[in-house]
């Protein structure tokens, strides 16, 4: 079901793609010799994949404990009938009676195993925030300074499966008919799994698959849609098991299209988290805009979760943890939307340098104002 030649045979050599630039680390094999290199970073395995492989994660800055008592979120939210208040959705019992004083960030990978744009800049936000620069020598003391003040928690690839699946680290200049292949795969008979129709057979039979696209598991599974199925993959047990274990303010979700960045907010998320996205969405376009970078060509109107009633592992993750669960989709430099690797890797940390930001004075944690917040938390005790 990893038979390669079904993708050279029909395009010719693509030995262009075998070259990467050095920072553009993204497979796993080039991926866990460095995590060894990290002095500061905790490397830890959060599961394993239906193909057996390692799921990791890299985390930076100290665990605040919690005093919670249960990680059953929605028994909680129950647990009082009246007033009925929409905002409601931060019970002591699953958050604890304290607030941290660091916001709580998962940066989650490449869940469709060769959107790797979002995991090569979280591999270099961690040289960033060991030495002040990333893997080309750039240096970015804002970023340093506000991701050494988070906890950060890096997964690499949640679907390590598709991304060790991947014949080549990156897809700049390549063409869209050839990425599209090798993301979705072809049948043995010759028909080639096509976006989005072929969301409509799942899973994608091994059996009878001649190269298994990057976008599924070793079972066939597009892990983005697991979460309301009653026996779930081990991916997904993962993630939820592992974001429990943080209840994390925000969760970044990295995919990969022509470059639509955040959102659009999913169908099911309460109004307040999907306005507090909508506000985060903003502040990150123009922040590329500024700088330069070619952001936000892809309309909201036309992406697929716009206004469809369904949920996906980003609203999922929101459902698990009561985080601000974020979509973002950074570019994948396609020769149709082309974007160099250096670009990519700019828009990429600008991306996370905003949401940072973003979460150190707004706060992701939507219905209030973390400067605010943070200020009581300074505040000396009232004398009685
Ligand atoms: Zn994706």
């Amino acid at each position: 079901m990893n038979d390669l030649s079904v993708i050279t045979r029909e395009f010719g050599d693509l030995s262009e793609w075998e070259k990467r630039p050095d920072f553009w680390l993204a497979l796993p094999r080039d991926v866990v010799p460095f995590t060894r290199t990290l002095k500061e970073g905790t490397t830890r395995v959060i599961g394993r994949s239906a193909g057996g492989r390692d799921i990791l994660a890299i985390e930076y800055g100290e665990k605040e404990p919690l005093d919670a008592t249960t990680d059953n979120l929605h028994s909680c939210i129950a647990s009082s009938i009246v007033p009925p208040d929409p905002t409601a959705i931060f019970p002591a019992a699953f958050f604890g009676t304290k607030r941290r004083r660091k916001p709580v960030v998962v940066l989650q990978g490449a869940l469709h195993g060769s959107e790797f744009t979002g995991t090569v800049a979280s591999l270099n936000l961690c040289r960033i925030i060991e030495t002040g620069r990333d893997l080309r020598g750039k240096a970015w003391p804002r970023l340093q300074e506000l991701a050494r003040a988070t906890r950060l928690c890096i997964i690499p690839w949640i679907n390590v499966d598709g991304a060790d699946r991947t014949p080549w680290a990156h897809h700049s200049n390549m063409p869209h008919p050839v990425a599209e292949l090798i993301t979705q795969g072809m049948a043995k008979d010759g028909r080639k799994y096509k976006y989005p129709a072929v969301k409509a057979i799942c899973p994608i039979p091994p059996d009878t698959t001649a190269f298994m696209g990057t976008y599924y598991n070793d079972a066939g599974v597009n892990l983005q849609y697991d979460f309301c199925m009653p026996e779930r993959q081990p991916e997904t047990v993962a993630w939820m098991k592992y974001y429990l274990s943080e209840k994390p303010d925000g969760i970044v979700c990295w995919h990969c299209n022509a470059g639509s960045l955040i959102g659009p907010p999913g169908y099911y998320m309460p109004p307040g988290y999907q306005i507090e996205e909508a506000r985060l969405a903003g502040a990150v376009r123009a922040r590329l805009l500024r700088e330069g970078l070619r952001a936000g060509r892809v309309s909201w109107a036309g992406l697929p979760g716009m206004g469809k009633p369904g949920i996906e592992q980003i609203t999922a993750a929101f459902f698990v943890t009561g985080a601000l669960s974020i979509l973002c989709e950074l570019p994948s430099g396609c020769r149709e939307w082309y974007m160099s690797c250096d670009e990519m890797l700019d828009m990429g940390l600008l991306t996370i340098e905003e949401i940072l930001f973003y979460a150190h004075t707004d706060g992701l944690r939507p219905y209030e104002l973390w400067e605010k917040v943070r200020k009581q938390l300074d505040a000396p005790p009232r004398k009685a």
